[in-house]
């Protein structure tokens, strides 16, 4: 492939030129005019590549904290977030890229924050026809007549390097997405791939990743949260997995979490969709994916897909799209997983609705040998029953105290019956009479 300089208008070629320069003397220059300490305002820039947006509309969903509580300055031990977005903005045109300009420049005189959503097309593409994939605002180019777009991508490498921290939000962000699936025309990349392994933000950190196809809102504000309060020196600085994941987030899987995993765990599957059962069967990929979704809910803290009869497509991963498609298949290995599930489910289902229909009686009901429910006929306890529950209760006492009193514990000291004790099961007749009238 020609080298990048070679096709990229020239105006853009010195960009990359003075951002390089940048790259080298500007964190430095840069950490030494940001404030430290408890600080009043973080900006944070928003860049949006080949997106759909979703990752937008998520982080307006977030509760813990919701993003009005950020850009309000009311949560707790938080600076004001003064957002700058390409669809929340109040500016438009020129005025809204300015904003941008200002900070790039290191003009701001407050610390600023980069989040990109979307994933990073080669712009070398689009430019050899004159075009460009995803762009924000314009500039004089030479060569040109017109004012032309400034591709989005542009806007990161001038911006990241003088951020405090840069944030990948959502799958296309994170790891390419779906705009890189097998088969793509724009050679999209993520954040990292994009800015390398080498990039570290004005405040010495990688590339912050929270993937997600639409990512959980919460984890977003969550973690800009926590980076926030370690920006401010109110707190350590997160845990991050080896690939910039919030460790805390994203390290369990979906399966370990999932409102299913009792019906995988005794062999139960669900056959079609909308079925209560285990999902894997109709292709769930969820005990290989880690993600949280199920269990912190989607939207202050409900739905999340299992929960909403949805099975999990590995959407989190680096992997996703290409690894986990075709997504309604059942994933390979899940048919040796499954199988030992299902033998092993076959005596562990039965053994405990066994135990589930006992607990599910008074000790009354047992003595009386009978129980009064209105509702329905409730089925007596077989011989076989009782047999089962007298050995199983041996067992599950074995070794300790038994509830209740020892038959020296039933009488009072002057001989008499204490109320209470088991053998009163045998008579009702009192609760029958009053019942009677
Ligand atoms: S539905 Fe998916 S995540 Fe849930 S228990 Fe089944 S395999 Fe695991
Ligand atoms: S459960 Fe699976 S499909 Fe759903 S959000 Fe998580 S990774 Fe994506």
């Amino acid at each position: 492939m020609p080298a990048l300089e070679d096709e990229v208008p020239k105006v853009v070629v010195e960009t990359i030129a003075e951002v390089k320069r940048r790259r080298q003397t500007a964190p430095a220059e840069l950490k030494k005019r940001l404030p430290l300490g408890p600080l009043k305002t973080v900006h944070v820039y928003w860049l949006a590549g080949m997106s759909c947006d979703g990752c937008s509309i998520a982080v307006t969903g977030a509760t813990n904290p919701g993003i009005e509580g950020l850009l309000a300055g009311v949560v707790p031990a938080m600076p004001k977030v003064v957002l700058q977005h390409p669809v929340l903005a109040v500016d438009a045109g020129a005025a809204f890229v300015e904003t941008y300009r200002t900070a790039w420049r290191g003009e701001l005189g407050a610390p600023y924050v980069v989040v990109y959503e979307g994933s990073i097309a080669d712009e070398r593409i689009a430019a050899r026809t004159g075009g460009y994939f995803s762009a924000m605002g314009v500039e004089p180019r030479e060569g040109f007549a017109q004012e032309q777009p400034v591709p989005t991508a542009e806007w990161l490498r001038r911006m990241a390097p003088g951020a405090a921290a840069v944030i990948a939000i959502g799958t296309c962000a994170t790891w390419g997405g779906i705009p890189a699936a097998e088969g793509n025309p724009t050679a999209a990349m993520s954040v990292m791939d994009f800015l390398g392994k080498d990039f570290r933000s004005a405040f010495g950190l990688p590339v912050i990743n929270i993937p997600g196809c639409a990512p959980v809102g919460d984890n977003f504000t969550e973690t800009v949260f926590a980076v926030l309060l370690f920006l401010q020196g109110l707190g350590p600085l997160p845990a991050f997995d080896e690939l910039g994941r919030p460790a805390w987030l994203f390290t369990e899987t979906v399966h370990q979490g999932c409102t299913r995993a009792g019906y995988y765990e005794e062999g139960t599957f669900a056959k079609h969709y909308g079925d209560a059962e285990c999902l894997v069967d109709v292709g769930c990929w969820g005990p290989v994916v880690n993600c949280n979704i199920v269990k912190r809910g989607a939207i202050n803290h409900m739905g999340g897909c299992m929960k909403a009869g949805g099975i999990c497509i590995g959407c989190t991963m680096p992997g996703f799209p290409d690894k986990f498609a075709p997504f309604y298949k059942t994933p390979p290995g899940a048919l040796v997983s499954t199988t030992a599930s299902k033998s092993m489910g076959f005596f562990i289902r039965r053994l405990r609705r066994l135990s589930n229909r006992e607990t599910n009686r008074e000790r009354r009901w047992d003595v009386n040998a009978a129980v009064p429910s209105g509702w329905a006929n409730v089925q007596a306890q077989t011989l076989m029953d009782k047999a089962i529950h007298y050995f199983y209760e041996k067992w599950q006492q074995f070794g300790a105290r038994k509830q209740g009193r020892r038959p020296s514990e039933q009488k009072w000291l002057w001989g008499g019956d204490r109320p209470g004790v088991r053998s009163d099961y045998h008579d009702d007749s009192a609760t029958k009479e009053d019942r009677n009238g």
